[in-house]
């Protein structure tokens, strides 16, 4: 028998998993996944192997009443029939607030779910998703042991000035700070950097996690210092549909003078904004990238969003006193060749050279010179939640056994 462990990321609509073996002594090794996309409405299921075949997939109608908890007794159902010989022993969740409390992943029990609870009100929109299969989990399989991992958790070694807002120190000690996110995307970057460079474990780096949300974490000797995301994940780059950092003043001017509700407020700044609004067409940089030489709105959402990389990064530097390399990931890190260029183009100061053939073949170091280095290296978040949980489920076995 195998054991397995299920990790999962849960969104308003949707379920993503990843199915990895366990192994004694072995990093965990993807088998599946896939995803559960339009819950609650018009629900779809696919899976794939690590080759992107896909293994299976289905369809629901409106009518099915298919929700998270539905698609959860599915994946547990589908798996024993495509397991063979393997065994879900934990299941991971991405959380994303662990607030103050939480600095590293934790076994869930009735106790950590209420706490987990009082953090709704730090990510409203994100924690209650992120909270509701580790329920139905509980209610479902009983004994089945669940790990949350936090996307703010890496960013628990930033010091007290860093995370601090300059606001009255009630609002410090309600828990009003600078949180960061992303945070399982930089664990794992900040566990392969040695693979790709050794200097870069020891050295001032910054890693760019460009997708449809997007933020900047410095790493001084590995760990976080300073990171461009704030109290919400809300701040700091203009990202797929949120607007990232904009003066507090905008939205009391949204709210008295436009008279918009909070949530119509909070609705324009997460959904309408960003990429999407700045454009008018498309939160996709695809879409954008393919419309910039004809469509001056597309350009000029792409240039504001180059723009703010270049200088949250500048503002990086400083924090770090320097810099040794700069680490661009996920979907338009990983894949916008463009990007890639006018960000490093903007920091020639810095002393970076861009090495264009590098580039243009996606890396994995992607400039020349003596300077600092500028690299792309695909992130991992589901791995580093595969990880976590396990090492987790080992530390309460050796509880249990001594
Ligand atoms: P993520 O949230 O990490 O999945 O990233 C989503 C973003 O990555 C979207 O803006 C996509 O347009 C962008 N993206 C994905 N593939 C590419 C590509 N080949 N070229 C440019 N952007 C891409």
């Amino acid at each position: 028998m195998i054991p397995v462990l299920i990790v999962l990321n849960a969104g308003s609509s949707s379920l993503k998993f990843q199915v990895f073996d366990l192994q004694d002594g072995e990093e965990p090794r993807l088998v599946w996944k896939g995803l559960y996309e339009g819950l609650g409405g018009s629900a779809h299921f696919l899976v794939k192997d690590t080759n992107s075949a896909l293994l299976d997939e289905m369809t629901w109608g409106s009518g099915d009443r298919f929700g998270h908890e539905e698609a959860l007794i599915h994946l547990v159902s589908w798996l024993s029939q495509f397991k063979d010989d393997r065994k879900p022993v934990a299941i991971g969740h991405r959380v994303v607030h662990g607030g103050e409390a939480f600095s590293s992943p934790v076994l869930v029990d009735e106790a950590i779910i209420k706490k987990l609870e009082t953090l709704v009100p730090l990510a409203p929109l994100h924690q209650p998703h992120n909270l509701e299969p580790i329920r139905i989990v509980r209610r479902r399989l009983p004994g089945m042991p669940q790990v949350a991992c936090f996307d703010t958790a890496f960013h628990q070694t930033q010091s007290d000035i860093a995370s601090l807002f300059a606001l009255p120190r009630e609002m410090r000690e309600s828990g009003v700070r600078r949180y960061g996110f992303h945070g399982l995307s930089y664990d794992y970057i900040a566990s392969v950097l040695k693979d790709y460079d050794p200097r870069l474990k020891e050295g001032r780096v910054i890693v760019a996690h460009l997708g449809n949300g997007a933020s900047l974490c410095a790493f001084k000797d590995g760990v976080s210092i300073a990171t461009t995301m704030g109290f919400s994940a809300l701040d700091g780059l203009p990202m797929g549909t949120r607007c990232g950092a904009i003066d507090a003043g905008v939205v009391f001017f949204m709210l008295r003078e436009m008279k918009l509700s909070p949530e119509a407020a909070e609705r324009m700044l997460y959904t309408k904004s960003g990429l999407l609004g700045v454009s008018g067409l498309s939160n996709d940089m695809r879409v954008l990238r393919t419309n910039a030489g004809t469509n001056a709105d597309a350009k000029r959402a792409i240039d504001l969003f180059v723009y703010r990389i270049t200088r949250e990064i500048g503002s990086l530097v400083a924090a770090l006193g320097g810099l040794d390399g700069l680490v661009f990931t996920a979907g338009i890190g990983e894949n916008d060749v463009a990007t890639r260029a006018e960000v490093i183009a903007g920091l020639a100061w810095a002393g970076l050279t861009l090495d264009a053939a590098a580039n243009s073949a996606g890396g994995p170091r992607i400039s020349t010179g003596s300077g600092p280095t500028a690299w792309v290296i695909p992130t991992n978040e589901e791995l580093v939640i595969a990880r976590q949980t396990r090492s987790v489920l080992g530390a309460a076995q050796a509880r249990l056994a001594s």
